[in-house]
């Protein structure tokens, strides 16, 4: 029993070790490719594109849940081409993760135009055809998608979001430009260097027993409640 003990416990730690090593190569890779613009241009090349149009992913329906298609660069461009879209768009995909292999994942937002971009906003319906799926609203979607696809997409949402809404210098008003990975935008007219924010948020369950407290808003798809949640405010108490 002991040894059989002794065994399983070095099994764990071998494991352990090896997540914990899997994890720390990765976050060198994906760190690597937001400070190196040739490294990451490279790896775009191999990478994998995941689309949302609007800041709506695509999805596709395969009972009972959502899947979600990524696309390697020649199929990208070979869509854009097809729709008669300048594959200079591919520029604005932004770094969103890795696999353990170091593949990398990009999301690019077909939809919304970015000053990088020469084109006007695809149309989503003949996108949707051409793609086989929907371009869903996120919220809508979450509880069809499986955990590791919501925390992804989740991630490539706030980064779109963040970029659609930064493309001017708050100082001196010049466009700015983002760097291959999108992990940060530059104001080439007085450099000053713009990161992704992060607004941290409160969230409680409030519960008596076998019971909690919930909340919903009227903007939240039907059947969607939530624990109380806020976003915290510069000096609040
Ligand atoms: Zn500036």
């Amino acid at each position: 029993m002991a040894i059989y003990c002794g065994i399983a416990y070095r099994r764990k730690s071998f494991w352990c070790y090896r997540l914990l090593s899997t994890y720390v190569t990765k976050m060198r890779y994906l760190f690597e490719l937001k400070e190196d613009d040739d490294a990451c241009k490279k790896a775009l090349q191999t990478g994998a594109f995941y689309l949302f149009h609007n800041l709506s992913p695509m999805l596709q329906k395969s009972e009972p849940q959502y899947l979600v298609p990524k696309y390697s660069l020649l199929e990208l461009e070979r869509l854009l081409g097809k729709l008669g879209q300048n594959t200079q768009r591919i520029e604005d995909s932004v770094l969103i993760g890795c696999s353990e292999q170091h593949d990398a994942w990009f999301a690019l937002d077909i939809g919304l135009n970015h000053s990088s971009s020469i084109n006007a906003s695809l149309q989503k319906p003949e996108m949707e055809t051409e793609l086989r799926g929907s371009f869903m609203d996120l919220r809508k979607a979450f509880l069809q998608l499986n955990a590791k696809d919501v925390s992804l997409l989740s991630t490539a949402q706030a980064l779109l979001r963040w970029h659609d809404a930064h493309q001017f210098c708050s100082r001196s008003g010049q466009p700015t430009k983002k760097n291959v990975a999108g992990s940060k935008r530059i104001c080439p007219a007085n450099n000053i260097i713009y990161y992704p924010q992060m607004a941290p948020v409160v969230i409680t369950l409030v519960s008596d027993g076998p019971r909690c407290l919930l909340a919903r808003q009227s903007s939240f798809p039907k059947g969607v409640y939530s624990a109380l949640a806020g976003f915290c405010d510069i000096g609040l108490s």
